[in-house]
């Protein structure tokens, strides 16, 4: 698939309006790396660092994760990494932990809840990034923020791993952005503070849209119930654009959603300018990209919104029949 898009690897997802869409790619392994310079990506939007962490049957140690790290840095070669912090509970249970016996896991002790109330993981891995970045630009997001305080207190361990590896003489990072992930819907309505505080947002799409129809993601009865281009969705999303435009807050798009033609088309019309997805992903998606002027994207998700259908995927997919 990826030589279908090659002609168009090294050329920007421009709109025919002229906005600049960056794709970026997920990935989580030291095999997907390779990806970086096939699918055409501009860095990797995502990093989920817990299958490291998952693939083992110990522990690993922060000199291990430090040594990956850097190999993905190096990968990357110079190229934004986003790297996750642990995001694991829920669906992600490591073997070599106690399982938490959760009735509803999902909404239980995970991801950042857990390297707040137990810091120990969460402080290795800081430090692991603070040092694979040797003293280069360092992209860290937290997961499942749900509220200001939790990112604030997030941010302060990253301040004391800051602080111990100065003391301890190594370098600090040249840049140092701190995002968090946008998963539940109360962060959206986090106080403006939260929005000037944060270095950037990227919108976990899969849990959020879970939260935000309550359908839980891995029950089949339920989880394509709701259509992502559900008008009320959208219409969530695009108070989030509004917010972090009116911070100047970078914000990007991190879910699968990101990857699909259509949806990734309604997202940029709604005013998201970056987007994170797989990387076979990013040929079909730029391709489609190039071909269309947003305005007019917008055009057509406002009538049919005006018009009261439930979702805005049929008006966009019948007008795109005739532009590609
Ligand atoms: C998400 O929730 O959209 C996301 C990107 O993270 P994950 O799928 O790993 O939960
Ligand atoms: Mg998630």
């Amino acid at each position: 698939a990826q030589e279908r898009y090659a002609s168009i690897r090294d050329l920007p997802a421009e709109t025919k309006c002229g906005n600049v869409i960056s794709l970026q790619m997920n990935a989580g392994l030291i095999a997907d790396l390779p990806s970086l310079a096939g699918s055409g990506a501009e860095g990797v939007g995502l990093f989920r660092t817990e299958l490291q962490f998952l693939i083992r049957n110990q522990m690993p140690r922060r000199s291990e994760l430090s040594a990956l790290y850097a190999r993905v840095l190096k990968a990357a070669d110079g190229q934004r990494v986003a790297f996750r912090t642990l995001d694991i509970g829920s669906d992600k249970v490591l073997p070599y932990m106690k399982p938490n016996d959760e009735p509803n896991p999902a909404m239980g002790w995970r991801a950042i809840r857990v390297g707040l109330d137990k810091p120990g993981v969460l402080r290795m891995q800081l430090q692991a990034l603070l040092r694979a970045a040797d003293g280069k630009p360092l992209s860290v997001m937290f997961p499942f923020v749900a509220q200001m305080s939790e990112f604030e207190a997030a941010k302060a361990e990253m301040d004391k791993a800051l602080a111990r590896e100065k003391i301890l003489g190594h370098a600090l990072p040249e840049t140092l952005e701190i995002g968090a992930m946008l998963e539940t819907p109360s962060l959206a309505y986090a106080p403006d503070a939260f929005f000037r505080e944060v270095d950037f947002i990227s919108v976990g799409g899969n849990d959020l849209k879970q939260f935000f129809f309550a359908a839980d993601r891995e029950n089949e009865r339920v989880r394509r119930r709701y259509d992502t281009l559900d008008v009320s969705f959208l219409s969530f999303l695009a108070q989030v654009v509004k917010r972090c435009a009116d911070s100047g807050t970078p914000l990007s798009f991190c879910g699968e959603d990101a990857g699909r033609p259509v949806e990734a088309l309604c997202l940029a019309a709604l005013g998201f300018r970056s987007l994170s997805m797989r990387p076979a992903s990013i040929g079909p998606v730029k391709h489609l990209l190039r071909r269309v002027d947003l305005g007019e994207v917008r055009k057509i998700m406002d009538g049919a919104i005006k018009k009261g259908d439930q979702s805005v995927r049929r008006a966009v997919a019948d007008w795109l029949v005739y532009q590609v």
